[in-house]
């Protein structure tokens, strides 16, 4: 007779799935701060498709995509996710997660039950036509963030994932560890990899914003392990010594300086120059930082609006600036003479595709990557963690969230 739930952190026999699971989910009812917005509830375990895994989630990984989800801004994704014909009417979030495979569709052969994986979140259809005729599948009209944009997300006891998501799990890292790497690290990889010539090479100088937050460890670690120079900037001196020690050979404090924001306008001589000497006092803590009179190759930017005008001004000739996010707002304003005179470029990543997660996830198989793990949540505080992370309280590093796995993975903050 088939099981019909299991407590969370209880596993039924391997390979048996029960027809129910707990979940935390968020409903449009709950939109809103994200401590309210999730609410552990029953629901069916989903069925698996024909190029489907199921996975039995041992621990998940929190991200800033879902605070967005709780707060259901700037999209809805339970609304949008309807208008293309889904039934659900709650969100399952969580787009990192650490497992074992659970169940197998029957076009399958990449894993099989029981093997250990850690799963990615960029989500395609395999057999679209753009993807057939050469696309690189992240730039298909067919690409979705899974547990975001897609539902059956790993804030809940199994997960459902297409087969080409799942990855090996690094056998030292423990499963909170493994759960907390993948959607931050990819990300940085194809931002810092993905788009040549603008690739870290060999003694390049980096700047990389939030040095401390999620995407930003990970930037740091992965320019180190190229030769490159990572210099990185953060709000607080708190958070110095972790930039350090991943490998930054200098760090910023970004309330040193008061230029953020939006561009001045440009027929406002005062104000421009105001702006322009702001910028280039930033530009002079750069090269204090890095011991030298040189220009970042490349600048790492998600805050967006608040700091995309610095960005474009400070990036060496030919350089690069990459970005991936808008986190303090997306109307950036960008000054056209330095893009075009100086040969700049400006480049939209988003997250990374197969290649681009297997080379990063073989670097953390290596031991050469370590996931920075801070915290780590038990179940019913999947709503806590992205609220410390919406308040930019949440500790430097990545944090992870116990499923299936025992509860003395638990850690106090600070340690
Ligand atoms: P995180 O852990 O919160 O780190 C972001 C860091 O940015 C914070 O630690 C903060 O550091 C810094 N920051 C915040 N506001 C800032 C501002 N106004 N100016 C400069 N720096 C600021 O988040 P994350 O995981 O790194 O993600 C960052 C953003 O990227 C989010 O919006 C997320 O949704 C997005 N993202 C996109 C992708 C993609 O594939 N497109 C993938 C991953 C993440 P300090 O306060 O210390 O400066």
């Amino acid at each position: 007779m088939a099981i019909e739930i299991t407590n969370v952190g209880e596993a039924p026999p391997v390979g048996e799935v029960p027809e129910k699971m707990h979940a935390s989910l968020i409903r449009e009812s709950r939109f809103g701060q994200p401590r309210d917005a999730f609410a552990i509830e029953q629901i069916d375990v989903p069925e698996v498709g024909p190029r489907q895994v199921l996975v039995y989630v041992m621990a998940a990984g929190t991200n800033y995509n879902n605070v967005w989800a709780a707060l259901g801004t700037p999209v809805n994704v339970i609304d949008a996710r309807r208008r293309q014909g889904a039934e659900e009417d709650f969100h399952i979030g969580g787009s990192d997660a650490s497992g074992i495979v659970w169940a197998v569709g029957e076009e399958v052969t990449n894993v099989k039950v029981g093997d250990e994986v850690v799963l990615s979140c960029g989500m395609w259809d395999e057999d679209a036509a753009d993807i057939a005729a050469g696309r690189d599948p992240m730039m298909s009209n067919t690409n979705k963030v899974w547990g975001y944009e897609e539902n059956w997300g790993s804030f809940a006891q199994y997960c459902l994932v297409d087969r080409y998501q799942c990855y090996p799990k690094p056998p030292h890292l423990s499963w909170e560890a493994a759960a907390a790497y993948m959607l931050v690290g990819a990300t940085a990889w194809r931002m810092l990899r993905g788009w040549p010539p603008n690739v870290v090479n060999e003694g390049d100088p980096v700047l990389v914003w939030g040095g401390a937050g999620g995407l930003g460890c990970m930037a740091i670690q992965i320019v180190r392990e190229f030769g490159g120079i990572p210099i990185a900037v953060v709000s607080d001196e708190s958070k110095y010594e972790f930039c350090h020690q991943l490998g930054a050979k200098g760090v910023i404090n970004r309330r040193d300086f008061d230029h953020w924001g939006r561009l001045p306008d440009i027929d406002n001589p005062e104000a421009f120059a105001e702006w322009a000497n702001g910028a280039r006092q930033f530009g002079r803590a750069f090269w204090d930082a890095l011991g030298e009179r040189r220009n970042p190759t490349l600048v790492f930017d998600h805050p967006g609006e608040a700091t995309i005008p610095t960005s474009i001004f400070l990036v060496d000739n030919g350089g690069m600036v990459v970005i991936c996010a808008g986190t303090s707002g997306y109307n950036a304003d960008v000054d056209l003479r330095y893009l075009w005179m100086r040969q700049k470029r400006f480049q939209g990543s988003h997250f990374a595709n197969v290649e681009e997660c297997a080379e990063f996830n073989d670097y953390v198989v290596q031991g050469r990557i370590d996931p920075a793990l801070s915290r780590v949540f038990a179940f019913e505080d999947v709503g806590e963690s992205h609220q410390l992370m919406y308040e930019n309280e949440h500790p430097p590093g990545n944090m992870a969230i116990l499923v299936g796995s025992p509860r003395e993975g638990l850690t106090e903050f600070p340690p």
